[in-house]
């Protein structure tokens, strides 16, 4: 049984695969025992993983979607962390300077994303807007030599490290979503844009989220990103990016629980017999499997026509809904299938289903995909 995104890529996700079992496992290990793992961010470049999907004009390997959620599928498998660094220096933010940044930004933010020696953040969720992200209220107000940002945003992704940190703010409130919503590139270090708490999730310890004070922070007219009031757009086709990659995560990590399950079932012995004999273990792991297959089908069958140049529309929704909420049913199968040794601190199993929940959250909680998917099919009918 076979399922790859294009024929042409199977050789790349062989050579993924390698790379990611060969050096990122052990750096895994080490991230699980609470060790200082090596400095594989440095491996990570040498192999043009890092701004993958930037120009190669600024060192990155160009590639399409596809491409690049094969890497995220293939380090899911590992750990969730390689899925994190590949977002910060090819995901939401990179990929926004890339479309919509001028030569001067590029020129500026985009070198160091592709050689690791910097990461770029998001920041669009505030206090008082998560899901309804149309209702942020972080202000931008035109003032002396630029733009004077004042606000809150947290939850964002690793903005306490990041280089530069997209900040979607408010420039015309009466207008809102529909043109009154800018982006602005916000360098690390601006006067004004404290990071004013870190926080950690249920999730491994990597992920850590900054809440971001912007007071009388000023940015000059070259921080805006894209045009004044188009911020709205550029982050939302961001996200509809995001969800792919997201989804691709899911189904790496999938994968691996069900292979950790599968031989746990042929090894562990009760009762006399190989847990794999009993049919209430073989149940869960044919409906795990069948739901992979399944998420597998939609989303590859998305990226190629992504690939092709076709608007993703509320598909990345859909894949992004299933995948996620998919990945969240294999891990409690994968748990169950262990007992105890699913549950022990330092277990992969353990470590994956902690790591998994974020994905029903963010880039769009499962609500929000639903939302989205029956607007669609309200106004336009069936996709
Ligand atoms: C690990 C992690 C990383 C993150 N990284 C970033 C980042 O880098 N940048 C960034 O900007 N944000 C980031 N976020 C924030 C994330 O995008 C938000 O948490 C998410 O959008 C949900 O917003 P909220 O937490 O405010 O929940 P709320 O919007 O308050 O929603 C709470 C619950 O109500 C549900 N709900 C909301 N509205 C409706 C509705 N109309 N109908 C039915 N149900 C509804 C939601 O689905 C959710 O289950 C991150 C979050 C996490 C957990």
């Amino acid at each position: 049984m076979s399922q790859e995104i294009r024929p042409d890529l199977a050789e790349v996700r062989q050579a993924m695969r390698r790379f990611a079992q060969e050096r990122l496992e052990p750096v895994a290990q080490a991230l699980d025992a609470g060790e200082t793992p090596p400095a594989w961010r440095g491996w990570l470049a040498e192999q043009g993983y890092l701004g993958m999907r930037l120009p190669s004009a600024f060192g990155g390997a160009e590639t399409d979607l596809s491409t690049y959620c094969l890497a995220n599928e293939e380090f899911s498998r590992i750990h969730r962390v390689f899925t994190l660094v590949l977002d910060a220096t090819s995901g939401l933010t990179p990929i926004a300077i890339a479309r919509h940044g001028t030569p001067a930004q590029q020129q500026r933010w985009l070198p160091g994303l592709c050689d690791g020696s910097a990461t770029a953040s998001f920041g669009l969720t505030e206090p008082d807007a998560g899901s309804d992200a149309a209702a942020i209220r972080t202000r931008a107000r035109r003032g002396d030599g630029g733009w004077v940002l004042s606000g809150t945003k947290h939850y964002i992704s690793g903005a306490h490290r990041a280089a530069v940190i997209m900040v979607i703010a408010v420039t015309d409130p009466a207008l809102g979503a529909r043109g009154g919503i800018t982006a602005f590139l916000v360098p690390q270090g601006t006067p004004g844009m404290v990071v004013s708490r870190v926080d950690r999730t249920i999730g491994s310890d990597a992920v850590e989220l900054a809440e971001l004070r912007f007071e009388d922070c000023v940015v000059g007219d070259d921080a805006v990103l894209g045009d004044v009031g188009q911020g709205f757009a550029i982050a939302m086709g961001s996200l509809t990016n995001g969800r792919m990659s997201v989804s691709a995560s899911c189904i790496g990590a999938a994968h691996r629980l069900i292979e950790i399950a599968a031989d746990w079932a042929r090894q562990r012995h009760t009762f006399g017999r190989p847990l794999a004999d009993r049919q209430a273990i073989q149940w869960m792991l044919a409906d795990s499997t069948t739901e992979l297959f399944a998420a597998r089908a939609m989303a590859y069958d998305t990226l190629r026509r992504a690939d092709n140049g076709e608007d993703l529309g509320p598909s990345a929704s859909m894949v992004k809904l299933y995948c996620s909420e998919m990945v969240g049913r294999v891990a409690d199968r994968a748990v169950q299938i262990l007992g105890g040794a699913g549950l022990v601190r330092g277990s992969p199993v353990e470590r994956m289903y902690r790591d998994v929940r974020h994905y029903r959250v963010g880039e769009g909680s499962s609500e929000v995909q639903r939302l989205l998917i029956a607007r669609h099919v309200l106004r336009d009918g069936l996709p």
